[in-house]
């Protein structure tokens, strides 16, 4: 009971969001009673956030670290006092330079004292295989990736073995005996890296052959490695089918936490020439100077002699219906396609890829009124463009795909309708994203609040003020569990929703010191949409937070549609003890709240079509 009587006393100063980081917590044996403050005040705890293991594997030299204790206490980490902020958080940076760090958390009030002792490993170098005394290995490819070249592409390879050998690689069944070379321990960071390379000649047709390292100690004797993976020279292009809605185009094979930059979606059933492959992706050629890459599991190969994929461009018919203008043009291919907006002028660009103009009118009809302008161009040998001016101030989302056959549509949504200027959200729908959920935390706090607690309370904020407005509000996520971000994408346009707020609370790596980052941001990904997000931080910035600016061109998932508005809302860094206490304040996510509304207000009023002048606010 005892124990019961401590957490009580926790739960209620504490969100739920305290219970759920507390493995790591060591309780005191003096722990109190019931559940006063003054009970409360003096029982002594440490809960450690990060680490949040015992032992981290950790390669770089300075880690941050981050807990909490009784706000009474005193903390001292590896000898240093740290502050203990007002919640009771305390944040540090580590210095890991050796094999092994410790780090050792202390902390102390009224003579009684607890500790805890957690490590930073630094993580080994590979090592190479060992075969007999000499070594070789190729740790350089996943299993399976199989590549494909061209003309004038270089096949490059490269194994890690003993240094100071005489090396060679052989192209099964092609070529024998081709030269490798050992990099110098100053470029490559460790002793024996061999690398070689092939280019492929235009007489050269290879298909699906392993590459064998030979590592020579004489004629007649060598060790040697087969590759796992397969290449296989010219015999290209082929031919792909788009397999399924979720696929997209990458610009290069580059990664990251949100996943390699996108050019953009692809329909089901778009074909592409494809030129390559590589670690599970395959190279597109999109026109004569673009290229892209997309994972193999969204293509199938059509036979190997489908010739490559091209049209003709038909005329261009521009109509307007309800609530969209739709723009299409006749093909003979379902081709591929990539579009760009931008502002002033408010333009939507689609390059149609494979594509040359035979393009000799454009239909306008007067429904199309949301629609200055479509002008053609052919840009490059395989890139039609087209240019769509928009009449109002602000793109309120498109999707480009097919229609019926392989006509291209364009389908350009119109403003909202304002009906009531002294309340520019009545009647409107509004998705509002709550961050992360169920399994994702998201980040951490030092006081052990978890960012999908805190975008959700902010979010369920933000639904009461709007709902009081008189808007339809769409909730993706409505309690603690994971919601695809396809599904919360699905479900904002199911519900025809006019826009997206996804709100966040932002946090630094491991690697920068939590005190010195803080402040509010607003991201977006395309240029459209880049007014909402201006509107949004301003407004952020009312509240008196440090300015951690507007970025565009944001890779992550809910900044990727193109069919309607949406801003990615960093609230405040989480993982800076001032301004955790801000998020976990009910007061302050009010006024968040509040300002992401004055935010949309001002957004509808400057961006939405205002239906009647009759009712203009009378002054
Ligand atoms: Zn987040």
């Amino acid at each position: 009971m005892k124990y019961l009587g401590f957490l009580f006393t926790l739960l209620i100063f504490y969100t739920t969001a305290f219970a759920q980081v507390d493995t790591l917590a060591v309780q005191a044996d003096s722990v109190a009673v019931d559940s006063t403050i003054e009970a409360y005040s003096d029982s002594l705890y440490l809960n450690i956030v990060i680490p949040e293991t015992d032992t981290v594997m950790y390669p770089y030299s300075r880690y941050r670290i981050a807990g909490n204790t009784n706000p009474r206490a005193t903390v001292v980490v590896n000898g240093n006092l740290l502050k203990v902020y007002e919640s009771g958080a305390f944040v540090d940076m580590i210095s890991h330079t050796a094999d092994t760090t410790q780090i050792h958390f202390m902390t102390a009030l009224n003579g009684d004292s607890l500790s805890k002792t957690m490590y930073l490993i630094r993580p080994e170098p590979p090592k190479p295989i060992s075969l007999k005394g000499k070594t070789i290995t190729d740790r350089f490819e996943k299993p399976g990736s199989n590549r494909w070249f061209k003309t004038g592409e270089k096949l490059e390879v490269q194994f890690l073995g003993t240094p100071g050998q005489k090396v060679v690689f052989n192209i099964d069944g092609f070529k024998r005996n081709i030269p490798m070379h050992e990099v110098p321990v100053s470029i490559a960071g460790v002793e024996g890296l061999y690398r070689g390379v092939y280019l492929v000649r235009p007489s050269d047709f290879v298909k699906d052959k392993h590459i064998t390292f030979k590592m020579k100690k004489n004629f007649f004797s060598y060790k040697k490695k087969k590759s796992t993976y397969t290449v296989s020279f010219n015999g290209l292009p082929r031919v792909g089918r788009v397999n399924s809605d979720d696929a997209y185009l990458n610009i290069g094979m580059g990664t990251d936490r949100l996943g390699g930059a996108k050019y953009g979606d692809l329909e089901e059933g778009v074909l592409l020439n494809i030129t390559g492959l590589k670690n599970d992706n395959y190279k597109v050629q999109l026109s004569r100077s673009l290229s892209a890459w997309i994972p193999t599991r969204f293509v199938d190969l059509e036979s190997e002699y489908s010739s490559p994929v091209e049209s003709l461009t038909g005329n261009i018919r521009i109509s307007g219906e309800d609530k969209l203008d739709r723009i299409t043009l006749n093909l003979s291919e379902k081709l591929p396609y990539i579009s760009y907006t931008d502002v002033e002028p408010n333009v939507i660009i689609v390059d149609v890829f494979g594509a040359t103009s035979n393009t000799n009118w454009k239909i306008k009809h007067r429904s199309s009124h949301g629609i200055k302008d479509v002008t053609w161009s052919q840009v490059e040998d395989g890139r039609f463009r087209i240019e769509i001016e928009l009449s109002h101030s602000q793109n309120w989302g498109y999707h480009v795909g097919y229609g019926w056959g392989s006509q291209l549509n364009i389908e350009v949504r119109r403003p909202p309708v304002v009906t009531n200027m002294n309340n520019p959200l009545e009647g409107r729908t509004i998705s509002v994203d709550a961050g992360h959920g169920g399994d994702n935390n998201g980040a951490l706090g030092a006081d052990g609040t978890l960012e999908k607690n805190v975008t959700l309370q902010i979010t369920k904020k933000l639904e009461e003020l709007l709902l009081e407005k008189g808007a339809n509000v769409i909730l993706p996520r409505t309690d603690d569990s994971y919601v695809y971000m396809s599904e919360r994408k699905e479900i904002t346009l199911e519900n025809e929703a006019d826009l997206l707020v996804s709100i966040h609370a932002n946090s630094i790596g491991y690697i920068s010191d939590p005190r010195e980052i803080k402040g509010t941001g607003a991201f977006y990904k395309h240029m459209a949409f880049r007014p909402l997000a201006e509107i949004m931080y301003k407004n952020m910035m009312d509240l008196g937070f440090d300015d951690y600016g507007l970025t565009g061109s944001f890779n992550f998932s809910l900044n990727a549609p193109i069919e309607f508005p949406n801003v990615l809302v960093e609230t405040a860094f989480i993982s800076n003890p001032e301004e955790e206490m801000l998020l976990m304040d009910p007061d302050f996510q009010q006024k968040i709240a509040e300002q992401i509304v004055k935010g949309l207000e001002e957004f509808y009023l400057k961006h939405g079509y205002l239906e009647s002048v009759s009712d203009m606010p009378e002054k």
